[in-house]
């Protein structure tokens, strides 16, 4: 029985396959898994390697010798907004030409590769947490958008990562967009927004909030902020790509 499954499966996935011959979802040449990235859109990305900092990502020159655990000054002086975050990639001319249309224009099959780069840039994490968060969207926002491209990015690293998702946790409040504005200006427009609804679900535990960007972190840390308040005790954070500014 499952062996006739078995061939039916494949039979059904080479005629998908033939039918709809797998390409990169971003210039659509042809590639050998569907979707995933061709190599010349690949190598197009600036993904963040090593060195960098073991808490927050910061990514180093790539010449710099800082010992085998390097710290960025964020860090090193105490102010990185959550216990652990991770990037994928810088956020350049190339992930925001990717980013943008995946967040307000419907690319949401984009989110294959950049939840598996996001996996990828989440090798080095230590800690398993217990629950993982997608940043939530406010109701009016979801309204309009259909989606939550948070959402789309968390499943499937949910899934790898066999650790639940929590969606109705947190409740986000609206407010009109962030565009353009600087760290102080995003932190005050951000205060407020998050409640958390279910602290009984988020106490004492060990939470990944999982975002598509990170541009000052001021989401995360208040985020972290009311998940503390509620009693969770770590937050870490994975984005797709993150602001790299000069420190
Ligand atoms: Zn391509
Ligand atoms: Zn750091």
């Amino acid at each position: 029985m499952s062996l006739l499954y078995n061939l039916c499966l494949k039979f059904y996935t080479n005629c998908i396959d033939f039918l709809f011959p797998a390409s990169c979802p971003l210039c659509c040449a042809p590639v050998s898994v569907h979707g995933e990235l061709c190599a010349d859109c690949w190598t197009s990305f600036n993904w963040i390697g090593n060195p960098k900092c073991e808490k927050c990502g910061y990514p180093f020159p790539a010449n710099l010798d800082l010992g085998e655990k390097p710290l960025c000054p964020t860090c090193l002086s105490g102010q990185c907004v959550l216990d652990f975050i991770r990037a994928a990639c810088v956020y350049d001319g190339v992930s925001r030409a990717a980013v943008l249309p995946f967040k307000h224009s419907g690319k949401i099959k984009y989110s294959c590769f950049m939840s598996r780069a996001m996996l990828w840039a989440l090798r080095d994490m230590n800690e398993k947490p217990d629950l993982i968060i997608p940043v939530p969207l406010a109701w009016r926002r979801l309204r309009h958008r259909g989606y939550n491209q948070a959402v789309l990015l968390a499943r499937p690293i949910s899934k790898a990562l066999g650790i639940k998702m929590d969606l109705d946790s947190i409740h986000r409040i609206y407010k009109p967009d962030m565009g353009h504005k600087n760290a102080k200006e995003r932190a005050e427009n951000i205060r407020g927004v998050f409640k958390v609804i279910h602290p009984e679900k988020v106490k004492g535990k060990k939470i990944l909030l999982v975002d598509d960007v990170m541009t000052t972190g001021a989401t995360f840390a208040e985020l972290r902020k009311v998940l503390q308040k509620a009693g969770a005790s770590e937050v870490y954070g994975v984005v797709f790509c993150r602001v790299v500014r000069a420190i």
